[in-house]
């Protein structure tokens, strides 16, 4: 329940994105008028290429912000739409945190609410992969503290002891046949795709690393898992399960079940 009401709207970040484009447009418009005297001085084709320009990069964001909004309203989007949501989503999101900070909006809020929609525009594309083309990456943070297995090196060394949750997501990316890797940081996520090659992610961070890493691989498909921290930031966290499972089943065909320990289907 606390969860639920914790949830912000997918609202406040569209809100935020359009005041953030209506500033972008005010701004060009501000700086082709003020620099028109000087560049009308060197040549008189100047004002006109620059107001080109800019009117060209304003008009291809909002058809971005137009592409998300249409999306999130169930409306199936072409895929130039779908590009161009994610580089005005790049160009604005700094600008929307702004704007939020003069609100008293804070950062962690907004950045859920974009979590939110970057999941919801994910699904409503209907990618579908292999389990072997899943990659399930979690931060160390998830693996109890004073647990000696490096399991940031192979999960495999983990020994299902119960005192965290990665044995539980071990058994369950076994149960799928998708991979798990858990990652000390960016570096590590790099590196940890690049060699798995995965079609779609399933990401489980907090909201400034989901933020980052959506953005960081895009065009690669990621759902994001908050993780929850009863212990504070980065330490002994934990995850919904039921959450990380549904968003395997999101990406997964249809016909692929949950097999148990002995490759029955459950
Ligand atoms: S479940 Fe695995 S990772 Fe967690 S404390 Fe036990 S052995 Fe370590």
């Amino acid at each position: 329940m606390i969860e639920i009401m914790n949830r912000p709207r997918k609202r406040l970040f569209l809100t935020l994105i359009l005041i953030s484009l209506v500033l972008a447009t005010v701004s060009s418009y501000g700086i082709w008028v003020v620099s028109m005297p000087g560049l009308s001085n060197i040549s008189t084709y100047l004002p006109m290429i620059l107001g080109t320009l800019l009117a060209t990069v304003i008009l291809a964001i909002a058809c971005g912000v137009i592409g998300i909004i249409l999306a999130i309203l169930g409306f199936r989007t072409l895929g130039i739409f779908q590009g161009l949501a994610w580089s005005a989503i790049n160009l604005l999101f700094p600008v929307a945190i702004s704007i939020g900070k003069l609100f008293d909006v804070g950062k962690e809020r907004i950045e859920r609410s974009f979590i939110e929609v970057s999941n919801h525009l994910i699904k409503q594309k209907g990618i579908m992969v292999q389990p072997d083309k899943l990659l399930i990456m979690t931060p160390h943070c998830l693996q109890q503290e004073s647990c000696p297995y490096k399991i940031t090196r192979d999960v495999a060394n983990c020994h299902h002891c119960g005192k965290c949750q990665i044995g539980d997501l071990v058994t369950l990316a076994e149960s799928y046949g998708v991979h798990l890797a858990v990652v000390t940081g960016g570096t590590l996520a790099r590196k940890v795709i690049k060699t798995i090659r995965p079609q779609a992610v399933l990401a489980i961070a907090c909201e400034r690393d989901l933020t980052s890493g959506i953005q960081d691989v895009f065009p690669l498909p990621v759902i994001g898992v908050l993780n929850q921290r009863p212990f504070g930031p980065c330490c002994n966290t934990r995850v919904n399960l039921a959450k990380v499972e549904e968003a395997i089943q999101n990406f997964l065909p249809k016909d692929i079940s949950r097999k148990n320990k002995d490759g029955a289907l459950t």
